[in-house]
C-alpha cells in the first residue's frame, strides 16, 4: 500500500507541514458541546482528529464545548467520554472544556472593548434582527455602537456583576453592519444568562458565544490544524478577525470537510432529542439510534465503525453514504469471530412421529464452519422440535427445497425428515407438523449417504430457551429524512419487531457484549439494558444479507 495513494487532504496538509518543519508536532482536538449523544457524524470527527495524531505521534484533546448552559448536561458529558474510549481512543490528561477558558475568554473580550473592537449593545433580540439586514440588504449601526471605551467597559463590567436580567444588553463585535458575510454583521460575542452552568455554577451569569469560544479556546490549546465541518468555512474570517487583533502566541490552522451523512438516518442532535423526548425511541441507546449508545448496544462492533467511516474517506465533498455500506462493514467484522448457534424465530412445532418418546440424543454442532479450532458444542435432539414457520409451506413451487406435504429436508447436525401430515387449528392455520426422521441419516456417523436439496435450523422443544428477539431495521423510510419537512412523516412505523423466539440451551450462556450468527438468520447479541419482562432480549445485530439493496434493485428495475 502506497502512503500517499490512501492520504486524505488532510492528512496530506498535515504531512507537508510536518516535513517543512512548520509543526514538530500535531495538535488537535474533538470538540462536542454536552447537549446530547454522539452519532455517526462524530464517529468521523472522532476518528479524524485522534486518528492523525495517533498516525503522527501527536496529541488530541476532548474539549467540551459548554458555552450555552441549560442545554447541556453531566448526561451528556458522562456519555461523551464513554463513547469516545469505547470507539478506542485515548485523551490522556486532556479533558478540557471551553468553562475552563472563562476568565481568560472574559480578559480577551475586554481588551476588544478596549481597543475599540467591541461594543455593549442595548438593543432588543428583535431590533437586533431588525438591523442585521439581511442577505440581499446590508445592515445598520445600533444607536450604541459609537459608546466609549469607558461606558463599555463599565457595562460589561455590571453585566458581568449580575446587574442585569438576560436579554437587556449584550457584547458585540464592532466590525462591519454591511459586510456581505453575516457572520461579520457585529457578532455577538457575550450574553447575559442567569443560568446554573453544569460546569462552573453560578460562578457566572454571561456567557460567551460559540464563535468567540471556539476559536479562542483552540489558540488556548496550541490546537495546530482545527478541522472542523463545511459550515464553519464562512466563520472563518470572523475567527481570523479575532485572532488579527487579540494576536494569541499561538494561532491555529482551521480547515474544513465535508459532514458525514447516512442514508436513512439523521444526524442532527435536535432532531435525535425529538425522537427520545417525544418517546419514538426507548432512548438515546435505541438500538435503531444512529448514536454511538445505541449502535453499541445494537451490537456493532467498535472496529466496523472505525472502518466504515474510513471507507467514507475525508473529502469537501457532500456525501450521503449508503445504510448497507455501514451494515457490511457490521458484518465483515463479526463474519470471523462469531461462533454459530441455533435460533427459531416464529416457531414452529414438528412431532417426530418415529422417533422415541422420552429419547434424548446430543448432537455434535460446529462453532464455525470456516474455523474448526473453535470447536463443537452439543445440541439436544429429540422427538418434539421447533423449525422456522418459513421453513414449510403447504403449497410449495417446485424449486422450494425446504419443507413441504411429502418432501424432505435435513435438520442440520441432525436426521432427514420427511413431512407426513399437517394439523391445522379452527381457523386453517398450520400448527404442527408430524413427521418421520430417517434413523439410518444422523449427521456425521449415519450409514447412509442419502442426500436432499434442503438443511433448516431447529430446536429441541424440551430445551429450547424461551427469548424475546428484537428486530430492527431502519428509522426512516425516505433516504434523507434530513432533509424531509416533518421527520415524523417518514418514521418507519415497523423498525421494531419483537419476536417470542425458541433458542438452543447454549445460548444462555452466552455473555453480554458477544456476538453469534444464528445460522441462516444474521448476528445477534443479548441486550445490555435491563428488562422487566423475565425472558432474556436479544438484539439482531444486522441481517446476513443486505435486503434493501435487493428491494431497492428491484423498484429500480421496476422503474426502469
Ligand atoms: P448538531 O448541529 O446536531 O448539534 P454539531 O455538529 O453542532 O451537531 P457538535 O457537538 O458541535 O455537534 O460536534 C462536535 C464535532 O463533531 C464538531 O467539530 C463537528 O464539526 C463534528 N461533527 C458533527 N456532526 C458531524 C458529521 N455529520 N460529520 C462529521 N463531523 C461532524
Ligand atoms: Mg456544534
Amino acid at each position: 500500500m502506497s502512503e500517499t495513494e490512501t492520504r486524505d487532504f488532510i492528512r496530506q496538509i498535515i504531512h507537508d507541514d510536518l516535513e517543512s518543519g512548520k509543526h514538530q508536532q500535531i495538535v488537535t482536538r474533538f470538540p462536542p458541546e454536552p447537549n446530547g449523544y454522539l452519532h455517526i457524524g462524530h464517529v468521523m470527527s472522532i476518528c479524524l482528529n485522534f486518528g492523525v495524531a495517533v498516525e503522527t505521534g501527536g496529541r488530541t484533546y476532548l474539549r467540551f464545548d459548554d458555552t450555552n448552559p441549560g442545554k447541556e448536561s453531566e448526561e451528556f458529558v458522562a456519555a461523551i467520554e464513554r463513547d469516545v474510549r469505547w470507539l478506542g481512543f485515548d485523551w490522556a490528561d486532556r479533558l478540557t472544556h471551553a468553562s475552563d477558558y472563562f476568565e481568560r475568554l472574559y480578559e480577551a473580550a475586554v481588551a476588544l472593548v478596549e481597543m475599540g473592537s467591541a461594543y455593549v449593545d442595548s438593543l432588543s433580540a428583535e431590533e437586533i434582527r431588525e438591523y442585521r439586514g439581511t442577505l440581499t440588504e446590508p445592515g445598520k449601526n445600533s444607536p450604541h455602537r459609537d459608546r466609549s471605551v469607558e461606558e463599555n467597559l463599565k457595562l460589561l463590567a455590571a453585566m458581568r456583576n449580575g446587574e442585569f436580567a438576560d436579554g437587556e444588553h449584550l457584547l458585540r463585535a464592532r466590525i462591519d453592519m454591511s459586510s456581505p458575510n453575516m457572520n461579520l454583521r457585529d457578532p455577538a460575542l457575550y450574553r447575559i444568562r442567569h443560568v446554573t452552568h453544569q460546569h462552573t455554577g453560578d460562578s457566572w451569569c454571561i456567557y460567551p458565544m460559540y464563535d468567540f469560544a471556539h476559536t479562542l479556546s483552540d489558540a488556548f490549546e496550541e490546537i495546530t490544524h482545527s478541522l472542523c465541518t463545511l459550515e464553519f468555512e464562512d466563520h472563518r474570517p470572523l475567527y481570523d478577525w479575532f485572532l488579527d487583533r487579540l494576536q494569541p502566541a499561538h494561532r491555529p490552522r482551521q480547515i474544513e470537510f465535508s459532514r458525514l451523512n447516512l442514508a436513512y438516518a439523521i444526524t442532527s442532535k435536535r432532531k435525535l432529542n425529538a425522537l427520545v423526548e417525544e418517546g419514538i425511541v426507548e432512548g438515546w441507546n435505541d438500538p435503531r439510534m444512529p448514536t454511538i449508545a445505541g449502535m453499541r448496544r445494537r451490537g456493532y462492533p467498535s472496529a466496523a465503525l472505525r472502518e466504515f467511516v474510513e471507507r467514507g474517506g475525508v473529502t469537501k465533498k457532500d456525501k450521503l453514504i449508503e445504510m448497507g455500506v455501514l451494515e457490511n462493514c457490521v458484518r465483515e467484522n463479526l463474519a470471523d469471530d462469531s461462533e454459530r448457534r441455533m435460533g427459531v424465530l416464529r416457531p414452529l412445532k414438528v412431532v417426530l412421529t418415529n422417533y422415541p418418546e422420552g429419547k434424548i440424543e446430543m448432537m455434535e454442532a460446529m462453532n464455525h464452519p470456516g474455523r474448526p479450532e473453535l470447536g463443537t458444542r452439543e445440541m439436544p435432539f429429540s422427538r418434539e422440535l421447533w423449525i422456522e414457520q418459513d421453513d414449510f409451506m403447504e403449497d410449495a413451487p417446485r424449486k422450494f427445497f425446504r419443507l413441504k406435504p411429502g418432501g424432505e429436508v435435513r435438520l442440520r447436525f441432525g436426521y432427514i425428515i420427511r413431512c407426513d401430515e399437517v394439523t391445522k387449528n379452527e381457523a386453517g392455520e398450520v400448527v404442527e407438523l408430524r413427521c418421520s426422521y430417517d434413523p439410518d441419516t444422523r449427521s456425521g456417523t449415519g450409514t447412509s449417504d442419502r442426500k436432499v436439496k434442503g438443511t433448516i435450523h431447529w430446536v429441541s422443544c424440551a430445551h429450547a430457551m424461551d427469548a424475546s428477539v428484537r428486530l430492527y431495521d431502519r428509522l426512516f423510510t425516505e433516504p434523507n429524512p434530513n432533509s424531509a419537512d416533518d421527520f415524523h412523516a417518514v418514521l418507519n412505523s415497523g423498525s421494531l419487531q419483537t419476536v417470542d423466539a425458541k433458542l438452543e440451551p447454549a445460548l444462555a450462556k452466552l455473555d453480554s457484549g458477544v456476538a453469534v450468527q444464528f445460522e441462516r438468520l444474521g448476528y445477534f447479541c443479548t441486550d445490555s439494558e435491563e428488562h422487566a419482562d423475565d425472558a432474556p432480549v436479544f438484539n439482531r445485530i444486522v441481517t446476513l444479507r443486505d435486503s434493501w439493496a435487493k428491494l431497492e434493485k428491484q423498484a429500480m428495475q421496476q422503474q426502469g
